[in-house]
């Protein structure tokens, strides 16, 4: 394996991180006196500076506009770019729309990718994804009750979602139904775009949760798909794919999110050790100078490093061998990266001490919005189950 970065990528990585530096990281402290709209002008025109600097959607193939960052480049990127909770916004690779950016270009038809891609990658709108349902558990995906049914040349779909990401003000919803119930469980399921604006299509409520209930981009809501007629021609890929589709977006996207939990443990440690060297305890005595403030100082350094390693090994074995045979490092980085990254938040709170609570730093917006990384893309648990089952056949135990 070879762990050498081009000299290129880390020109583009230095430059990348000056820019968080300068032009986003100053925009949290105004974050705190207005909500997510009132601060998208000044995203907008941070929107315009990363187009001049030709890193627009960056994970995106030149050939639909985008960067052409390859898989590893842009997981790495993505670690720069989540030293700010803006970052991957301002260079419009934030999730969910980067994940229905690439099923769109992967499984898209040419009318689809007129309509919903082409405005997606300019962004000019915004999208969510729909699968999680109130009512069953989403660790368990292919218990649904969300139907699609095939009337003529529409799908009406009717349902109870939840947990949708920045369905508020997005243009469309890439929805999970079930379309072939009698099919075998993951032939069940299908993805089908349906318009917010189509009638039937209900946003009940963006979900307070941890205390703020978020709008626009910054949200999760609560949805209510009540005879929704959409035409058959939303139908993304074939009718039952659902979870294959799922799965090609899943998998690699992993290593995305990792690499983003490695850019806020980062951070995070950042202010630790600039709080360590500045705060005093008494005159002259900097925190530092304390051997647990230097143990967290240094394991997370150690834990920092190994989880980087490990998410840039499961992305290369994604690369040479496919996500299906990656898929024990995959389900090992979901949860080891998630934890190390509360680990390390936990830790820089607690060195502020009541700033840290406060919403004074960032740390308080980590720890609230963050958490979620151990519930999302798959519980921490069901993850280690499949290890877990992979381990034991090794051993000739068959665990289901
Ligand atoms: C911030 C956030 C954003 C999200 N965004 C989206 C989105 O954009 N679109 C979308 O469709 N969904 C989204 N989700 C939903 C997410 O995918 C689900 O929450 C997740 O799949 C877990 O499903 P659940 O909440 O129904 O928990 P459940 O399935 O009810 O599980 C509850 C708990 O049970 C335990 N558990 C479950 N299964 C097992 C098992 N096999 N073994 C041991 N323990 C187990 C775990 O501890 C788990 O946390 C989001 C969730 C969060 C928190």
């Amino acid at each position: 394996m070879d762990f050498s970065i081009p000299d290129n990528t880390l020109d583009m990585l230095a430059s990348v991180r000056g820019f968080v530096d300068a032009e986003l990281i100053p925009l949290e402290t105004i974050a705190r006196e207005r909500s997510f709209r009132e601060l998208l002008p000044l995203l907008e025109e941070r929107r315009l500076q990363v187009r001049e600097m030709g890193l627009w959607t960056p994970q995106i193939p030149t050939k639909f506009g985008g960067g052409g960052l390859g898989f590893l480049e842009h997981a790495m990127l993505s670690e720069e770019l989540a030293r700010c909770p803006y970052g991957h916004f301002a260079f419009n690779c934030q999730a969910p729309d980067a994940g229905n950016m690439e099923i769109l270009i992967e499984f898209g038809t040419d009318e689809q990718q007129e309509r919903w891609l082409k405005p997606l990658l300019a962004g000019e709108i915004r999208s969510c994804f729909s699968m999680t349902e109130v009512d069953r558990p989403g660790s368990n995906p292919v218990w649904m009750d969300t139907t699609a049914v095939r009337e003529g040349d529409e799908y009406v779909i009717n349902g109870h979602k939840w947990f949708t990401s920045s369905a508020d003000g997005a243009a469309f919803a890439v929805v999970m139904a079930v379309t072939n119930p009698d099919a075998p469980p993951h032939g069940r399921a299908s993805q089908i775009i349906v318009p917010t604006d189509t009638p039937g299509f209900e946003l009940v409520r963006n979900i307070p949760c941890m205390g703020h209930a978020g709008e626009d981009w910054e949200s999760h809501a609560e949805i209510r798909y009540e005879n929704c007629r959409v035409p058959a021609e939303n139908l993304l890929g074939e009718e039952g794919a659902g979870f294959a589709i799922a799965q090609s977006r899943l998998g690699p996207g992993r290593i995305h999110h990792c690499m983003r939990w490695i850019g806020i443990a980062e951070r995070s440690f950042e202010l630790m050790c600039q709080r360590a060297a500045t705060r005093e305890i008494a005159p002259g005595v900097p925190l530092a100078s304390k051997q647990t403030i230097q143990n967290w100082i240094a394991e997370s350094r150690a834990a920092i490093n190994a989880a980087r390693l490990m998410v840039l090994q499961a992305g290369w074995k994604i690369d040479k061998a496919g996500a299906r045979e990656a898929r024990v490092e995959i389900s090992a980085i979901k949860f080891y990266v998630a934890d190390v990254m509360m680990q390390v938040i936990d830790r820089a709170i607690q060195t502020h001490g009541a700033l840290g609570i406060s919403d004074d730093t960032i740390l308080s917006t980590f720890y609230r919005n963050e958490r979620a990384a151990r519930i999302y893309d798959g519980p921490d648990e069901v993850h280690r189950t499949v290890i877990a089952r992979q381990e034991m056949k090794k051993y000739g135990v068959k665990l289901n």
